[in-house]
């Protein structure tokens, strides 16, 4: 599968705010994941990000809306 900047997708390992989603913000050598739950952004070597993610995400998704509505109600 191909992935680009923007792209959301979701992950084998659950971040410790309980998102398992992540917005692609670097494509290349190495990976950088931006956690949709809290903003917290990680670095991973290509091959690491390419096996630890399951599945991208479309912005419809539920389990992506959903994720923004909790995130909403914790900064509310
Ligand atoms: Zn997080």
């Amino acid at each position: 599968m191909e992935y680009h900047i923007g792209d959301i997708v979701r992950t084998k390992k659950q971040h410790p705010c309980g998102s398992k989603l992540w917005e692609i913000v670097r494509v290349g050598v190495d990976f950088k994941l931006k956690c949709v739950g809290c903003d917290h952004v990680i670095t991973l070597e290509r091959p690491k990000a390419l096996k630890i993610i399951t599945k991208k995400i479309s912005k419809e998704d539920k389990e992506y809306i959903k994720e923004i509505e909790k995130r909403k109600q914790k900064n509310a």
